[in-house]
């Protein structure tokens, strides 16, 4: 038996990357998840991939920026499976850019999908969880740019540290309901499947290799070693810990100080890793 042994767990934007490997660890551990997406092929492959590690699970198409489709998705995962557990909110949106050249849509999307779509998930499994009586679990993915911010992706990291803020929030507003509600702040974690942008210039060895020589702990994260940590915040073993965001980067975002590299403008490092 798993820690999540006949429970239901939603991840959006499981289907790839990080979100995918947050899903195994929660079906390793028993749980049905529903991985949740705009693409249809994305979902697939997602299940395909939990399915062959022995785990169980289904798709449902959602954009997370649109009410209507987010309330759907939980009605259907509550209708079809009669409960729902855990909500991981890990589906984002991102592109490299100085904040100078951001067009007013290019802003607006990043922050719809992170920080609109994230409450919109939370809200609506909220209310459900609220309407049954039923105790809850959410469980936000953000970024160690939540206490950097981060050059290059302003939008991103503007919406996260809101998605941070918002954690601290609504585990206080529904504690009294049950729900717990916490982060994960990931590092670099290099994997075949992330699809954004952000990791298109380097291969999986050059990610690594830059890794080994930046991240305190001298290497670059193994993606089952994220959902570890996301099944034990999203697990009974955690019960007395709300409104916590967990960094699991190796030490990464510490490594500052007077040592520091020298600076350049994000055009500058655009040019130095090939993306402009
Ligand atoms: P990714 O592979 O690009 O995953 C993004 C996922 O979000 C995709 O599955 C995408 O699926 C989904 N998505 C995008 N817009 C959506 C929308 N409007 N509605 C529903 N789903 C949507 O990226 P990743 O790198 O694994 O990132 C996963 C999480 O980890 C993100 O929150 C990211 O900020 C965070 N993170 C990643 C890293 C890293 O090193 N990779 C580091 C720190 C934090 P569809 O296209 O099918 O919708």
């Amino acid at each position: 038996m798993g820690a999540f042994s006949d429970r239901v767990a939603i991840v959006t934007g499981g289907g790839t990357g990080l979100g995918l490997g947050v899903a195994l660890e929660l079906a390793r551990e028993g749980a049905h998840v529903v991985v949740a997406s705009r693409k249809r092929e994305n979902l697939d492959a997602g299940v395909r991939a939990i399915e062959e590690a022995g785990g169980a699970a289904s798709a449902q198409v959602c954009d997370i920026r649109d009410a209507d489709s987010v309330q759907a998705m939980v009605a259907d995962v509550v209708a079809t499976h009669g409960r729902l557990d855990v909500l991981v909110n890990n589906a984002a949106g991102n592109f490299v850019v100085p904040a100078e050249e951001y067009t007013p849509n290019g802003w607006r999307t990043i922050v719809d999908i992170v920080l609109n779509g994230t409450f919109l998930c939370s809200w609506a499994a909220a209310r459900h969880w609220i309407d049954a009586g039923t105790p809850g679990v959410i469980l936000n993915v953000v970024s160690t740019h939540i206490y950097t911010g981060c050059p290059g992706v302003a939008a991103s990291s503007a919406a996260k540290a809101g998605v941070a803020n918002m954690t601290q929030t609504l585990a206080v507003e529904w504690a009294g309901h049950g729900i717990r509600v916490n982060g994960i702040a990931p590092g670099v974690f290099p994997n075949p499947t992330v699809q954004s942008q952000m990791h298109s210039e380097e291969n999986l060895d050059g990610a690594r290799e830059r890794a080994a020589r930046t991240v305190p702990l001298g290497r670059a994260g193994e993606v089952h070693e994220l959902g570890k940590a996301a099944v034990f915040l999203a697990s009974d073993d955690a019960a007395y810990i709300t409104g916590h965001t967990l960094v699991v980067d190796g030490g990464n975002w510490l490594r500052r100080g007077h040592l520091m590299p020298e600076y350049r403008t994000v055009p500058q490092q655009m040019a130095d890793r090939g993306l402009r």
